[in-house]
């Protein structure tokens, strides 16, 4: 069963699925993660990428649904993927809902943080791409051609709003929940 972890940038979702990965061994497919792996490696997907993520813009649709298509072939329906970080727009939603095995996300589960927060997580990640311009550029980016996917998801009736400012535990906490309610319900 794929998950879709929605929020803004430094709203905690890496920190989280990390974490459910950890602890109960669902799996967790972070496509910012992949990306940097293959600009470490210099592949010629990575040296693209790089430049896109040094900006804080989106990566193009059509190279973010080939590399995560191969990746949801065998979700098997009763094991969570955390799926953090895909889709980031329509295009890539739809795309998404094309491969899933029966057509449809069942469940996105929002992280919503207000901007003063979100700011000050990431700069104190400092991440080569948490400068303060490019944090900037990157809520732009996420206000611009994410947030709409929060009304998608909501009119599907598939989304849970999780308040992610709160501490780790706690968030952690009422997201396992929710998957765990999920999953019992399938
Ligand atoms: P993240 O680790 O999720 O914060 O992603 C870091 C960067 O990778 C983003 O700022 C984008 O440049 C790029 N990226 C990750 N996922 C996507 C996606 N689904 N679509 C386009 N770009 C992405």
């Amino acid at each position: 069963m794929i998950i879709v972890l929605l929020g803004p940038p430094g709203a905690g979702k890496g920190t989280q699925a990390m974490r459910a990965a950890a602890e109960r061994g669902w799996r967790h497919l972070s496509t910012g993660d992949l990306l940097r792996e293959e600009a470490r490696l210099g592949t010629p997907l990575g040296l693209q990428a790089a430049a896109y993520m040094g900006r804080g813009e989106l990566v193009p649709d059509d190279v973010m649904v080939a590399m995560v298509a191969g990746h949801l072939r065998s979700v098997p329906d009763g094991q969570p993927l955390l799926l953090d970080g895909f889709p980031r727009t329509l295009a890539q939603a739809r795309a998404l809902e094309a491969c899933v095995p029966g057509g449809a996300i069942r469940l996105a589960v929002y992280f919503c943080a207000p901007d003063p927060v979100l700011v000050a997580r990431l700069l104190r990640r400092g991440r080569p791409d948490d400068t303060r311009e490019v944090v900037e550029r990157r809520l732009a980016v996420y206000r611009e051609s994410t947030e709409p996917l929060v009304a998608y998801f909501r009119n599907r009736g598939v989304l849970r709003t999780v308040r992610a400012d709160r501490s780790v535990e706690e968030i952690q906490n009422e997201m396992t929940a929710i998957v765990e309610e999920a999953l019992a319900a399938r």
